[in-house]
């Protein structure tokens, strides 16, 4: 069983930061609004992730811990309307698979928490009390200590923290509804705080972004049918020193489309043939059904039903203000 999963494992785990990545978007499919997330030596040697979410009940903390167990889907027609961010349920047990993992939780109407984790070749779980409240922990210890081959590819405990900051970063822009904190050997260095106003949600692009970027960002929101494209947009006066600003998102999931980016780059270099560096920070939801994002095992690529449509769209909010900026 270890060896399967570890083999899974090499589709999902591949750093310290795709550990973050999975163990965030299960606290954010289990409901929480405060997400702590530590991290010791850059994720290799410690990485603990504590919602307030819904839990575990004990019964089903071992399913939790084996291949291809979510709770997410109840039939193949779900697959058809998913908006929960995991569904194949392989995540935890393929970091299990290459690192010491706990999984802690007491879901509020049971009375005691309860921790799991499982060891050896046959993955076998133990299960035992624990003192926790509402809500779960994860902890991930020595990752890939039994997989030295995988281990050799991480790099230094900074460039591996930096690619942490950046998830955090990232999901910290998809979910203004929740608070999360981000803590490096001991410190905090990140903190967002719930931003449920206008303002606050632009102080925490700020946050994430730069001041100069909210400063000189223009606010775009349309609607048309059932889709909306909302965000910000460089004016383009923004004068991008550092690295790139460029973070799309599709019903909740941050995403590095082709479609999506080529559509705003397009409305940039329209109109600014010469400067055509765009940076943004932009939403688009539309219905699930009108959406495949079962396409690529990251999650980073989607399929739209309607790709002319919905690529028009975004191009022509994003022309629009920008032309209004213009003139
Ligand atoms: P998936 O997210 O694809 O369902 P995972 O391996 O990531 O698979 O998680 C397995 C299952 O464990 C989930 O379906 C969920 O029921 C449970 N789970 C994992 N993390 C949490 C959490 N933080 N809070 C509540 N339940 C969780
Ligand atoms: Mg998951």
């Amino acid at each position: 069983a270890r060896l399967a999963n570890q083999i899974a494992a090499g589709e999902v785990v591949e750093r310290p930061a795709s550990v973050i990545k999975e163990l965030i978007e299960n606290s954010l499919d289990a409901g929480a609004t405060n997400i702590h997330i530590e991290v010791v030596k850059g994720g290799i040697k410690k990485i603990r992730i504590s919602d307030n979410g819904s839990g575990i009940v004990k019964d089903e903390l071992t399913l939790a811990l084996s291949r291809h167990a979510t709770s997410k889907i109840k039939d193949l027609n779900d697959l058809e309307a998913i908006n929960s961010l995991g569904f194949r349920g392989e995540a935890l047990a393929s970091i299990s698979s290459v690192a010491r993992l706990t999984l802690t939780s007491k879901p509020k109407e049971q009375v005691n928490a309860w921790q799991a984790n499982a060891e050896g070749r046959d993955m076998a779980v133990t299960v035992k009390p624990a003192a926790h409240p509402d809500g779960t922990s994860i902890e991930v210890l020595d990752l890939f200590f039994n997989t030295p081959a995988r281990r050799k590819f991480l790099r230094t405990e900074k460039t591996e923290f930096h690619h942490i900051d950046e998830v955090v970063r990232r999901i910290a822009l998809a979910r203004f509804d929740v608070g999360f904190t981000l803590t490096h050997n001991g410190k905090t260095v990140r903190q967002y705080r719930i931003a449920s106003t206008k303002a606050q949600q632009a102080k925490r692009v700020a946050m994430v972004c730069g001041q100069k970027f909210i400063e000189n960002a223009i606010e775009v929101e349309c609607q048309h049918d059932d889709m909306t494209f909302s965000g910000w947009l460089a004016k383009p006066s923004f004068s991008r020193s550092q690295n790139d600003l460029c973070y799309s998102y599709v019903n909740g999931r941050m995403m590095r489309d082709k479609l999506i980016n080529h559509a705003i780059r397009q409305a940039y270099s329209d109109l600014l043939p010469h400067d055509a560096y765009p940076a943004f920070v932009l939403f688009l939801t539309l219905n699930h059904k009108d959406v495949d994002v079962n396409v690529h095992p990251a999650k980073h690529e989607v399929r739209f039903h309607q790709s002319r449509y919905v690529h028009d769209f975004i191009y022509s909010v994003c022309h629009q203000g920008l032309q209004n900026e213009l003139s």
